[in-house]
Protein backbone atom coordinates (compact mmCIF):
# COMPACT_ATOMS: atom_id res chain seq x y z
CA UNK A 1 0.00 0.00 0.00
CA UNK A 2 2.80 2.36 0.81
CA UNK A 3 4.56 1.98 -2.22
CA UNK A 4 1.59 2.34 -4.36
CA UNK A 5 1.37 5.45 -2.60
CA UNK A 6 5.06 6.16 -2.89
CA UNK A 7 4.71 5.84 -7.00
CA UNK A 8 1.52 7.40 -7.40
CA UNK A 9 3.52 10.44 -5.88
CA UNK A 10 6.74 9.97 -8.25
CA UNK A 11 4.30 9.13 -10.85
CA UNK A 12 2.11 12.66 -10.45
CA UNK A 13 5.25 14.48 -10.26
CA UNK A 14 7.02 13.35 -13.44
CA UNK A 15 3.35 14.04 -15.12
CA UNK A 16 3.28 17.47 -13.47
CA UNK A 17 6.33 18.13 -15.16
CA UNK A 18 5.54 17.27 -18.26
CA UNK A 19 2.46 19.53 -18.04
CA UNK A 20 3.98 22.34 -16.99
CA UNK A 21 6.82 21.85 -20.21
CA UNK A 22 3.08 21.27 -22.41
CA UNK A 23 2.06 24.47 -21.20
CA UNK A 24 4.90 26.20 -22.85
CA UNK A 25 2.60 25.95 -25.99
CA UNK A 26 -0.30 27.54 -24.96
CA UNK A 27 -1.07 31.04 -25.42
CA UNK A 28 -0.75 32.28 -21.32
CA UNK A 29 2.37 31.11 -21.39
CA UNK A 30 3.49 33.89 -23.58
CA UNK A 31 5.10 35.89 -20.40
CA UNK A 32 7.41 33.25 -19.69
CA UNK A 33 8.46 32.97 -22.98
CA UNK A 34 9.14 36.81 -22.82
CA UNK A 35 10.88 36.27 -19.63
CA UNK A 36 12.96 33.12 -20.90
CA UNK A 37 14.05 35.87 -23.63
CA UNK A 38 14.73 38.49 -21.78
CA UNK A 39 17.28 36.23 -19.59
CA UNK A 40 18.40 34.36 -23.12
CA UNK A 41 17.80 31.29 -22.66
CA UNK A 42 17.63 28.98 -25.52
CA UNK A 43 15.27 26.65 -26.34
CA UNK A 44 18.41 23.77 -26.26
CA UNK A 45 18.27 24.91 -22.55
CA UNK A 46 14.51 24.64 -22.27
CA UNK A 47 14.55 21.46 -23.78
CA UNK A 48 17.66 19.88 -21.91
CA UNK A 49 16.02 21.24 -18.40
CA UNK A 50 12.53 20.44 -18.63
CA UNK A 51 11.49 24.09 -17.96
CA UNK A 52 8.03 24.77 -18.17
CA UNK A 53 5.04 26.97 -17.05
CA UNK A 54 2.23 27.16 -14.32
CA UNK A 55 -0.39 28.31 -15.74
CA UNK A 56 -1.85 31.66 -13.71
CA UNK A 57 -5.18 30.12 -12.53
CA UNK A 58 -6.37 28.70 -9.20
CA UNK A 59 -6.94 25.10 -9.94
CA UNK A 60 -6.11 24.23 -13.33
CA UNK A 61 -3.43 21.97 -12.56
CA UNK A 62 -5.61 20.33 -9.56
CA UNK A 63 -8.63 20.31 -11.79
CA UNK A 64 -6.37 18.02 -14.68
CA UNK A 65 -4.67 15.88 -12.62
CA UNK A 66 -8.17 14.92 -10.52
CA UNK A 67 -9.13 14.15 -14.17
CA UNK A 68 -6.09 11.73 -14.63
CA UNK A 69 -7.04 9.48 -11.51
CA UNK A 70 -4.70 11.42 -8.95
CA UNK A 71 -6.45 12.30 -5.79
CA UNK A 72 -6.46 15.40 -3.55
CA UNK A 73 -4.29 13.50 -0.79
CA UNK A 74 -1.09 12.85 -2.99
CA UNK A 75 -1.86 16.48 -4.67
CA UNK A 76 -1.36 17.84 -1.01
CA UNK A 77 0.84 15.12 -0.19
CA UNK A 78 3.49 16.05 -2.88
CA UNK A 79 3.14 19.57 -2.44
CA UNK A 80 1.56 20.49 -5.55
CA UNK A 81 -1.58 21.63 -3.92
CA UNK A 82 -2.12 23.48 -0.81
CA UNK A 83 -5.09 23.66 1.53
CA UNK A 84 -5.95 26.64 3.84
CA UNK A 85 -6.92 26.25 7.38
CA UNK A 86 -9.90 24.87 7.79
CA UNK A 87 -11.04 24.26 3.99
CA UNK A 88 -11.71 21.82 2.01
CA UNK A 89 -10.78 22.93 -1.14
CA UNK A 90 -7.66 22.67 -2.37
CA UNK A 91 -5.55 25.01 -5.17
CA UNK A 92 -2.40 24.78 -7.31
CA UNK A 93 0.57 25.55 -5.42
CA UNK A 94 2.45 26.80 -8.29
CA UNK A 95 0.78 29.96 -10.09
CA UNK A 96 1.89 32.07 -12.97
CA UNK A 97 5.72 31.20 -12.45
CA UNK A 98 8.80 29.58 -14.54
CA UNK A 99 8.51 25.79 -13.38
CA UNK A 100 12.04 24.15 -12.72
CA UNK A 101 11.72 20.23 -12.35
CA UNK A 102 13.92 18.86 -9.75
CA UNK A 103 14.87 15.52 -9.80
CA UNK A 104 16.50 12.66 -7.81
CA UNK A 105 19.74 11.85 -8.25
CA UNK A 106 17.89 8.81 -10.62
CA UNK A 107 16.51 11.64 -12.73
CA UNK A 108 13.15 11.14 -11.46
CA UNK A 109 11.28 14.52 -10.52
CA UNK A 110 10.76 14.66 -6.77
CA UNK A 111 9.93 18.66 -7.01
CA UNK A 112 10.05 21.98 -8.10
CA UNK A 113 11.43 24.98 -8.13
CA UNK A 114 9.37 28.06 -9.63
CA UNK A 115 10.25 31.25 -10.21
CA UNK A 116 8.06 35.10 -10.34
CA UNK A 117 7.71 36.00 -14.45
CA UNK A 118 6.82 39.58 -13.02
CA UNK A 119 10.37 41.40 -12.27
CA UNK A 120 8.07 43.98 -10.35
CA UNK A 121 7.48 41.02 -7.62
CA UNK A 122 9.66 41.05 -5.25
CA UNK A 123 8.33 38.97 -2.75
CA UNK A 124 9.36 35.37 -3.02
CA UNK A 125 11.38 35.31 -6.38
CA UNK A 126 11.26 31.49 -5.86
CA UNK A 127 8.94 29.29 -4.55
CA UNK A 128 9.78 25.37 -4.25
CA UNK A 129 7.84 22.26 -3.31
CA UNK A 130 7.67 21.74 0.54
CA UNK A 131 9.13 19.45 2.48
CA UNK A 132 7.48 15.92 2.25
CA UNK A 133 8.26 12.15 1.87
CA UNK A 134 8.82 12.98 -1.49
CA UNK A 135 11.29 16.41 -1.59
CA UNK A 136 13.71 17.03 1.00
CA UNK A 137 15.77 19.88 -0.18
CA UNK A 138 18.38 18.93 1.99
CA UNK A 139 19.51 15.89 0.12
CA UNK A 140 18.60 16.88 -3.13
CA UNK A 141 21.28 18.51 -5.45
CA UNK A 142 19.95 20.34 -8.47
CA UNK A 143 21.12 18.72 -11.88
CA UNK A 144 23.20 15.76 -10.02
CA UNK A 145 21.84 13.16 -12.12
CA UNK A 146 23.28 15.23 -15.12
CA UNK A 147 26.55 16.07 -13.66
CA UNK A 148 27.20 12.70 -12.27
CA UNK A 149 28.85 11.39 -15.25
CA UNK A 150 31.08 14.87 -15.43
CA UNK A 151 31.85 14.20 -12.02
CA UNK A 152 34.78 11.42 -12.91
CA UNK A 153 36.07 13.36 -15.87
CA UNK A 154 36.41 16.97 -14.24
CA UNK A 155 37.51 15.46 -10.78
CA UNK A 156 35.43 17.84 -8.84
CA UNK A 157 32.21 18.97 -8.44
CA UNK A 158 31.45 22.81 -9.20
CA UNK A 159 28.71 23.92 -6.60
CA UNK A 160 26.75 26.91 -7.58
CA UNK A 161 23.53 28.70 -5.77
CA UNK A 162 20.86 28.74 -8.26
CA UNK A 163 19.18 27.02 -10.86
CA UNK A 164 19.89 28.98 -13.68
CA UNK A 165 23.16 29.14 -12.38
CA UNK A 166 24.05 25.23 -13.26
CA UNK A 167 22.21 26.37 -16.56
CA UNK A 168 24.70 28.64 -17.64
CA UNK A 169 27.14 26.27 -16.21
CA UNK A 170 26.29 23.39 -18.63
CA UNK A 171 25.64 25.59 -21.52
CA UNK A 172 29.17 26.85 -20.86
CA UNK A 173 30.23 23.44 -21.08
CA UNK A 174 30.64 22.67 -17.44
CA UNK A 175 28.42 20.08 -16.89
CA UNK A 176 30.21 19.13 -13.48
CA UNK A 177 27.78 22.37 -11.96
CA UNK A 178 25.20 21.39 -9.28
CA UNK A 179 23.21 23.57 -6.92
CA UNK A 180 21.76 23.44 -3.62
CA UNK A 181 19.39 25.51 -4.42
CA UNK A 182 20.13 28.59 -2.06
CA UNK A 183 23.08 28.79 0.47
CA UNK A 184 22.03 26.21 2.55
CA UNK A 185 24.05 23.43 1.80
CA UNK A 186 24.09 20.13 4.06
CA UNK A 187 25.92 17.32 5.59
CA UNK A 188 23.36 15.09 3.83
CA UNK A 189 24.06 17.17 0.36
CA UNK A 190 28.18 16.74 1.38
CA UNK A 191 27.96 12.47 1.67
CA UNK A 192 25.50 12.41 -1.72
CA UNK A 193 28.46 14.26 -3.15
CA UNK A 194 31.22 12.49 -1.91
CA UNK A 195 30.55 9.20 -2.89
CA UNK A 196 30.95 10.54 -7.03
CA UNK A 197 33.57 13.13 -5.93
CA UNK A 198 36.61 14.24 -3.56
CA UNK A 199 37.12 17.84 -4.31
CA UNK A 200 34.78 20.30 -4.61
CA UNK A 201 34.72 23.90 -5.85
CA UNK A 202 32.66 26.24 -5.06
CA UNK A 203 31.00 28.70 -7.21
CA UNK A 204 28.58 31.21 -4.42
CA UNK A 205 27.36 34.50 -5.92
CA UNK A 206 30.15 36.94 -5.32
CA UNK A 207 27.60 38.95 -2.62
CA UNK A 208 27.30 38.35 1.57
CA UNK A 209 25.46 35.45 1.50
CA UNK A 210 27.27 33.74 -1.44
CA UNK A 211 30.19 34.55 1.05
CA UNK A 212 28.90 33.61 4.01
CA UNK A 213 27.26 30.15 2.39
CA UNK A 214 31.07 29.78 1.09
CA UNK A 215 32.40 29.77 4.63
CA UNK A 216 29.98 27.74 6.29
CA UNK A 217 29.97 25.18 2.63
CA UNK A 218 33.96 24.79 3.35
CA UNK A 219 33.86 23.78 6.98
CA UNK A 220 30.77 21.52 5.69
CA UNK A 221 32.97 19.80 3.12
CA UNK A 222 36.15 19.54 5.11
CA UNK A 223 34.39 17.82 7.75
CA UNK A 224 32.91 15.49 5.33
CA UNK A 225 36.74 14.30 4.28
CA UNK A 226 36.52 16.63 0.58
CA UNK A 227 39.29 19.28 -0.51
CA UNK A 228 37.55 22.35 -1.37
CA UNK A 229 38.56 25.34 -3.69
CA UNK A 230 36.65 28.78 -4.17
CA UNK A 231 36.12 30.62 -7.03
CA UNK A 232 35.53 34.27 -6.75
CA UNK A 233 33.34 36.43 -9.16
CA UNK A 234 33.45 39.61 -9.86
CA UNK A 235 31.45 41.58 -7.30
CA UNK A 236 27.75 41.57 -7.44
CA UNK A 237 27.88 38.73 -10.03
CA UNK A 238 26.73 35.23 -10.43
CA UNK A 239 27.54 32.77 -12.55
CA UNK A 240 23.91 33.03 -14.51
CA UNK A 241 24.97 36.81 -14.89
CA UNK A 242 28.72 36.43 -15.72
CA UNK A 243 27.81 33.77 -19.04
CA UNK A 244 25.26 36.32 -20.02
CA UNK A 245 27.88 39.18 -19.91
CA UNK A 246 30.90 37.51 -21.62
CA UNK A 247 29.37 33.91 -22.61
CA UNK A 248 30.89 30.60 -22.29
CA UNK A 249 34.41 31.26 -22.61
CA UNK A 250 34.12 34.43 -19.80
CA UNK A 251 32.34 31.56 -17.46
CA UNK A 252 34.74 29.12 -17.85
CA UNK A 253 37.87 31.55 -17.91
CA UNK A 254 36.88 32.27 -14.10
CA UNK A 255 35.73 28.51 -13.01
CA UNK A 256 39.45 27.67 -13.74
CA UNK A 257 40.61 30.39 -11.35
CA UNK A 258 39.56 28.40 -8.31
CA UNK A 259 41.49 29.09 -5.06
CA UNK A 260 42.07 26.96 -2.61
CA UNK A 261 39.69 27.32 0.76
CA UNK A 262 42.38 27.84 3.47
CA UNK A 263 43.94 30.92 1.86
CA UNK A 264 40.05 32.08 0.14
CA UNK A 265 39.01 32.07 3.59
CA UNK A 266 42.23 33.82 4.95
CA UNK A 267 42.07 36.65 2.37
CA UNK A 268 37.92 36.76 2.59
CA UNK A 269 38.66 37.35 6.52
CA UNK A 270 41.32 39.86 6.13
CA UNK A 271 39.47 42.14 4.00
CA UNK A 272 37.02 42.30 7.28
CA UNK A 273 39.43 42.51 9.82
CA UNK A 274 42.51 45.02 10.36
CA UNK A 275 45.50 42.34 11.01
CA UNK A 276 47.62 45.25 12.73
CA UNK A 277 45.28 44.91 15.65
CA UNK A 278 45.39 42.12 17.99
CA UNK A 279 42.04 41.32 18.21
CA UNK A 280 41.56 41.36 14.11
CA UNK A 281 44.80 39.18 14.28
CA UNK A 282 42.18 37.16 16.55
CA UNK A 283 39.28 37.10 14.53
CA UNK A 284 41.00 35.92 11.30
CA UNK A 285 43.00 32.93 12.98
CA UNK A 286 39.70 31.74 14.37
CA UNK A 287 37.82 32.12 10.92
CA UNK A 288 40.34 30.75 9.18
CA UNK A 289 40.79 27.68 12.01
CA UNK A 290 36.91 26.97 11.98
CA UNK A 291 37.29 25.61 8.16
CA UNK A 292 40.43 23.70 9.23
CA UNK A 293 38.70 22.15 12.49
CA UNK A 294 36.21 19.58 11.01
CA UNK A 295 39.62 18.24 8.71
CA UNK A 296 39.64 14.72 10.13
CA UNK A 297 43.08 14.11 8.71
CA UNK A 298 45.69 14.93 11.07
CA UNK A 299 48.56 15.95 8.46
CA UNK A 300 46.01 18.15 6.16
CA UNK A 301 44.86 19.80 9.46
CA UNK A 302 48.57 20.05 10.18
CA UNK A 303 49.75 21.61 6.85
CA UNK A 304 46.63 24.10 6.65
CA UNK A 305 47.90 25.51 10.69
CA UNK A 306 51.52 25.61 9.37
CA UNK A 307 50.81 27.63 6.50
CA UNK A 308 48.75 29.85 8.35
CA UNK A 309 51.58 30.53 11.39
CA UNK A 310 53.19 31.61 8.54
CA UNK A 311 50.72 34.11 7.52
CA UNK A 312 50.35 35.61 10.43
CA UNK A 313 53.36 35.41 11.96
CA UNK A 314 52.42 33.50 15.11
CA UNK A 315 53.93 30.42 16.09
CA UNK A 316 52.32 27.25 15.32
CA UNK A 317 52.31 25.91 18.69
CA UNK A 318 49.65 28.92 19.09
CA UNK A 319 47.33 27.88 16.49
CA UNK A 320 47.45 24.02 17.42
CA UNK A 321 46.35 25.39 20.86
CA UNK A 322 43.46 27.63 19.59
CA UNK A 323 42.78 25.04 17.60
CA UNK A 324 42.15 22.80 20.17
CA UNK A 325 40.00 25.13 21.63
CA UNK A 326 37.59 24.91 19.23
CA UNK A 327 37.71 21.56 18.77
P1 LIG B 1 17.72 34.85 -10.48
O1 LIG B 1 18.93 34.95 -11.32
O2 LIG B 1 16.55 34.30 -11.20
O3 LIG B 1 17.42 36.08 -9.73
P2 LIG B 1 19.28 33.42 -8.56
O4 LIG B 1 19.56 31.95 -8.67
O5 LIG B 1 20.39 34.34 -8.90
O6 LIG B 1 17.98 33.70 -9.41
P3 LIG B 1 19.49 33.94 -5.73
O7 LIG B 1 18.77 35.00 -5.01
O8 LIG B 1 20.96 34.13 -5.94
O9 LIG B 1 18.74 33.72 -7.11
O10 LIG B 1 19.20 32.59 -4.98
C1 LIG B 1 19.88 31.37 -5.30
C2 LIG B 1 18.91 30.23 -5.26
O11 LIG B 1 18.29 30.16 -3.98
C3 LIG B 1 17.75 30.29 -6.23
O12 LIG B 1 18.09 29.80 -7.49
C4 LIG B 1 16.70 29.44 -5.55
O13 LIG B 1 16.95 28.07 -5.76
C5 LIG B 1 16.97 29.75 -4.10
N1 LIG B 1 16.08 30.82 -3.61
C6 LIG B 1 16.23 32.15 -3.82
N2 LIG B 1 15.25 32.85 -3.26
C7 LIG B 1 14.45 31.95 -2.66
C8 LIG B 1 13.24 32.05 -1.90
N3 LIG B 1 12.68 33.23 -1.64
N4 LIG B 1 12.71 30.90 -1.42
C9 LIG B 1 13.28 29.72 -1.68
N5 LIG B 1 14.40 29.56 -2.39
C10 LIG B 1 14.99 30.65 -2.88
MN1 LIG C 1 22.38 34.53 -4.23
MN1 LIG D 1 22.20 34.47 -7.72
MN1 LIG E 1 20.97 35.00 -10.84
Amino acid sequence: KRREWRDAGMRLLGDCAEWFRQNMATPQARQAHDYLQSREIDADAVARFQLGYSPDSWDTLCQWAQRQGYSPDLLLATGMAVQKEGHKTIYDRFRGRLMFPIWDELGRVVGFSARVLDPAIKTSKYINSPESEFFQKGSILYAFNFARQSLKQFGHALVCEGQLDVIACHRAGLTHAIAAQGTAFTANHARLLKRSANEVVLAFDADTAGEKAAQRTVALLHGAGMSVSVVTLPQGEDPDSVFRKGGASALQQIMSNSQPAVPYLFQQSSAHHDLARPEGLSAVVNDVLAAIKPIEDAVIRTAHCQWLSQQVNLPERVLFDALQALR
